[in-house]
């Protein structure tokens, strides 16, 4: 039987911080696996806005590019999977995927992003990434100066609202829920937002495009984007399993890193939106990047003991 190939390192998730964190390690010639299962955050946007010469560029289109810099790295190895559980081993970690795979590194680098849990608000889903958003810098640009709406989800939500108004007249949907104190409502008057205390009976337009939202009282407020601050959670429970410290974040639980992206368990790093609460591609690439020096220089210095 051959003996399994001991990477070293492992990176968990191969998009903006994934790929981001091999590119250091490829370039130290190091022996690099990349294991993902496809699902980038941003799938569901037409459009990536706001990375460093690539505005404008499709998702996947900017994924994909990434993929084949890295290729040309003979050390660098993709995989097609799901990470599904993570353990100490004798030379560092084992990672199983789901379909029984079994991958061996001196160190980790998790990149493996998170999910967005959207509220239950009919027509709201499938609208998710066109018209409905989560993002101003990376899609408010494209609604300038229309009419925005902004759905009351977490505490964040008045930020939210707040910071909205900046791109076009604000309308915060309260959906049901209570009313903002005194003070948040007079924060919310001097931005101009107006505020809409009935429940929402349904989003409306044709496809992803947005006319308005429909209240439970029949009333319609015209829209052409409505803007949530998502509650979030990772797609994989593999930190947990490695006993990484988590902490909960503003809008879901996060990993705690320190600023070289080294979590609390010595050889394994983490980069991207699983580890901070302001999320896009270009934080998460700059994340993956320090990850993977770091965890490039660990295997330097670990074995000097410093
Ligand atoms: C609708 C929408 C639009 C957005 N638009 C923009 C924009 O225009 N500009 C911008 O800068 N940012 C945008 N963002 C934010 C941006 O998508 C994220 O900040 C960025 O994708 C984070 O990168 P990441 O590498 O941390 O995670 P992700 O890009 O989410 O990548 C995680 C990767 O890990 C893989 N993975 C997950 N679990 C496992 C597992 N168990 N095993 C193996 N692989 C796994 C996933 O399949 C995925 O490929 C948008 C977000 C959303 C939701």
């Amino acid at each position: 039987m051959t003996p399994a190939t001991i990477y070293d390192a492992l990176i968990v998730g191969g998009s903006f911080a994934g790929l981001s964190a091999a590119m250091p390690l490829a370039r130290a010639a190091k022996k690099v696996c990349v294991l993902d299962s496809g699902q980038p955050r941003n799938r569901f946007a037409e459009a990536s806005h706001g990375f460093f010469a690539q505005d404008g560029v499709a998702p996947l289109t900017l994924k994909a590019a990434g993929r084949e810099k890295l290729a040309a790295y003979p050390t660098v190895d993709f995989v097609e999977g799901e990470a599904i559980r993570a353990q100490r081993s004798d030379d560092g970690f084992v990672v199983e995927t789901l379909h029984g795979e079994r991958l061996y590194a001196r160190k980790l680098v998790l990149a493996f992003g998170i999910r967005d849990h959207l509220p239950d608000v009919p027509g709201l889903a499938e609208r998710w990434g066109g018209t409905v958003l989560h993002c101003p810098y990376c899609h408010g640009y494209e609604f300038l100066n229309q009419p925005l709406g902004v759905l009351r989800v977490t505490p964040m939500s008045v930020h939210q609202a707040l910071l909205i108004s900046e791109w076009g007249p604000t309308t915060f949907f309260l959906n049901g829920g209570d009313r903002p104190d005194a003070e948040t409502l007079g924060h919310l008057k001097a931005r101009g937002v107006q505020i809409e205390p009935a429940p929402i009976a349904t989003l409306e337009g044709e496809a992803e495009t947005l006319d308005g939202v429909r209240l439970s009282d029949g009333r319609v407020v015209p829209l052409a984007a409505l803007y949530v601050a998502t509650r979030t959670e990772m797609t994989s429970p593999l930190a947990e399993q490695l006993g990484c410290i988590i902490q909960d974040g503003m809008h879901g639980p996060l990993i705690v890193v320190d600023q070289i992206g080294q979590t609390s368990v010595p050889g394994v790093f983490a980069a991207g939106d699983i580890t901070r609460s302001m999320h896009n591609a270009s934080f998460a690439a700059a994340d993956g990047v320090m990850a993977g020096v770091a965890a490039h220089r660990s295997l330097v210095f670990g074995p000097l003991g410093l």
